[in-house]
């Protein structure tokens, strides 16, 4: 599933290739992928790409008609939803939600195996009618998410740490994978609860969900152009290397869980 540094650098690669392009034709291949009625798809014909951004696991591409007048895709991708950038000659594959022609002959198209995607058209202002969005608390990259905002956020949020990483309504834009990540580099193991840890593991979590979120958006900023569509994570220290030896102290990572697993060193992230 894509995570914050996936979704950064994907709005990165959708800016720089797509932004300022012309939207000639929009269809919806697959109409149950998008939330928006035909009419509403169609009103996309002529208008102008904006720069994209990320909010929590949403991925925003702006539509420009004319100025003052925008409308915004806004895309979580859950599971398998993807963008692909393709000739638009090439074949439609199945479970495309959303494909746009774009004006130097390239198509952009929203691809989903597993239909799991949620994908809205709405204004700027209809945001906030999106399940879950005004809940949603500051991403976990935010500039204004200090460490003193973290530690008066985190008092809320009694229970376990890896499930309150993955909280939207705490942090937004971490998931499973991250989650591991964070409490390995902070020492933190994930069934701890957030009532037992102490004022400096807490700056010690603050600082690990920073860096490691900093180092990969690095790292993928040089590994996912240009296909978009690849996520990759053979860079990560420990998620789903269960068995493998811990890159500190070399013990054998443990690895619980099937599909949504959690990985872990029960050396370097004591359970006290
Ligand atoms: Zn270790």
């Amino acid at each position: 599933m894509p995570e914050l540094p996936d979704l950064t650098v994907v709005a990165e690669e959708l800016t720089r290739r797509v932004a300022d392009r012309t939207v000639l034709e929009a269809s919806t291949p697959t109409p149950i992928l998008l939330r928006a009625t035909p009419d509403e798809v169609a009103s996309l014909h002529g208008t102008t790409i904006g720069p994209t951004r990320r909010r929590g696991k949403f991925l925003l591409i702006p539509f420009t008609a004319e100025p003052g007048s925008t409308r915004l895709l806004a895309a979580n991708a859950m599971l398998a939803g993807r963008f692909w950038l393709v000739q638009h000659a090439e074949r439609v594959r199945a479970r495309t939600g959303v494909r746009l022609h774009l004006d130097d002959g390239s198509d952009l198209r929203y691809v989903d195996r597993e239909m799991l995607g949620k994908l809205y058209l709405v204004d700027e202002q209809e945001l906030d009618d999106i399940p879950g969005w005004t809940e949603m608390g500051p991403d976990a990259d935010d500039p204004e998410l200090t460490l003193d905002v973290f530690r008066e956020r985190i008092r809320r949020h009694p229970g376990e740490l890896k499930p309150l990483l993955r909280n939207s309504k705490f942090v937004a834009g971490i998931g499973n994978a991250y989650s591991d990540e964070i409490l390995w580099e902070a020492g933190l193991a994930p069934f701890r609860r957030r009532s037992s840890i102490s004022a400096e593991q807490v700056e010690s979590l603050y600082q690990a969900m920073r860096t490691v979120l900093a180092e990969a958006v690095d790292r993928l900023r040089v590994l996912v152009p240009p296909d978009m569509q690849t996520q990759h994570r053979e860079f990560l220290k420990v998620h789903l290397k269960g068995g493998e030896p811990c890159p500190r102290c070399g013990r054998a990572l443990r690895q619980i869980g099937g599909r949504e697993a959690t990985t872990f060193c029960r050396t370097c992230q004591p359970p006290f």
